[in-house]
């Protein structure tokens, strides 16, 4: 089980070094870690935030356990050279086209939640949002319309294989969660969701296990701050995944306790190859402090043995061992807290 530990930037390495401690403290057999350089600290050292060795390392990996980047001494630099686009290229190389955002609300943190305390206790859902299509990758321009006036325009479009893989994904992650899966669109006014919601119908045929529904995405946007328990896993396009998973992660009021994932079609011999990492960026406000949560990180690497490595009984002890301590008082800074960085890995690594 090889996995390329990319820390990145920032809070980046200390955050991932207890991920890394976590994994090594489960004792898996067969787990080979490698570490490459990204983002700042690449380009510092190979003139590029994503050298050929990094993505040669990334690309025969089976799982990438990425930190962070972003630096702000390289912010003069031409943009392809800026940290930042070390994970737009490693997301494009690898095909990475499916974005998994789990957001939960532990016990005891209702109070971080700009939710009221009751409704934010019901928050515990996985969107699962497509990242490669959509409007956003759509034809696009600036014309002059028949009025004469300026007008901007971009075409949205799914083609079916394009929905068929991200609805596969979602699916295969409610029924291993023994989650009811919500498909999100437009499909009342646009023919792209039509067809989406067209396409989600004929894969869930392959799942019988799993409970569907389909939702309009303002509704979905009023469910998630008014009733999130209501959901299990969301699976939704581009656009709509972006403002629905950001609107999520606020909902649980906190940057430290969110992990990601970013899966690939490439299937390897454990699961699916995918990228894994914390929401949060490289925080260089308190870079080398010891204050960062790795929790998210952490949870990250819990992800990845979930969806890479088909360990999803390790996935839950690692899971497990974070609400733990959390439920303990374990807290960061970014949770109201004092402890840090290393005082919380070491929390975890004594519950898992
Ligand atoms: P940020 O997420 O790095 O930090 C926002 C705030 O949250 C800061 O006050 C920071 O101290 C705090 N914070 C973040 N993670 C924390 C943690 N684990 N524990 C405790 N506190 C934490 O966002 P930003 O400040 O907007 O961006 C900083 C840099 O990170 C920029 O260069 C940006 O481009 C980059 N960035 C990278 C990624 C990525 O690597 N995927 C994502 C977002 C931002």
């Amino acid at each position: 089980m090889k996995i390329a530990v990319l820390p990145g930037d920032g809070i980046g390495p200390e955050v991932t070094a207890e991920a890394v401690a976590v994994l090594e403290a489960l004792g898996l057999p067969g787990l080979v870690l490698f570490t490459g350089d990204v983002g700042g600290a690449a380009y510092h050292r190979h003139a590029h935030p994503l050298p050929e060795e990094t993505l040669d390392m990334a690309r025969t990996a089976d799982a990438i356990l990425f930190g962070a980047v972003g630096d702000p001494t390289c912010d003069a630099l031409e943009r392809h050279l800026r940290p930042e686009q070390a994970i737009l290229g490693l997301r494009k190389h690898l095909g990475l086209f499916a974005n998994l955002r789990p957001a939960r609300v532990f016990a005891g943190l209702e109070h971080l939640s700009p939710l009221r305390a009751d409704i934010a206790a019901g928050l515990d859902m996985l969107i699962v949002r497509e990242l490669t299509g959509d409007v956003y990758f759509g034809a696009k321009g600036q014309r002059t319309n028949d009025a004469g006036e300026r007008e901007g325009w971009d075409a949205m479009s799914y083609a079916d294989s394009e929905v068929r893989r991200i609805a596969h994904i979602a699916f295969r992650a409610a029924e291993a969660a023994g989650l009811p899966l919500t498909s999100v669109d437009k499909a009342n006014v646009l023919e792209t969701s039509q067809l989406w919601r067209d396409v989600v119908v004929e894969v869930a045929a392959e799942y019988p296990g799993v409970t569907l529904d389909h939702m309009y995405i303002d509704n979905a946007a009023m469910q998630v701050v008014s009733h999130p328990d209501r959901f299990g896993v969301v699976l939704t396009g581009n656009l709509f995944g972006d403002i629905l998973s950001d609107l999520a992660s606020a909902a649980v009021g906190s940057i430290g306790l969110l992990p990601s994932a970013s899966l690939g079609e490439r299937q390897t011999q454990f699961g699916t190859f995918g990228l894994y990492e914390p929401i949060h960026g490289s925080a260089p406000d308190i870079a080398g402090q010891g204050k960062a949560n790795p929790m998210a990180t952490i949870m990250s690497a819990a992800m990845m043995l979930r969806h890479s490595f088909g360990l999803e009984a390790e996935a839950v002890r690692i899971e497990t061992a974070v609400s733990r301590a959390l439920a303990d008082g374990i807290l960061g800074g970014d949770l109201g807290g004092s402890h840090g960085t290393a005082a919380i890995g070491a929390a975890v690594r004594e519950r898992l």
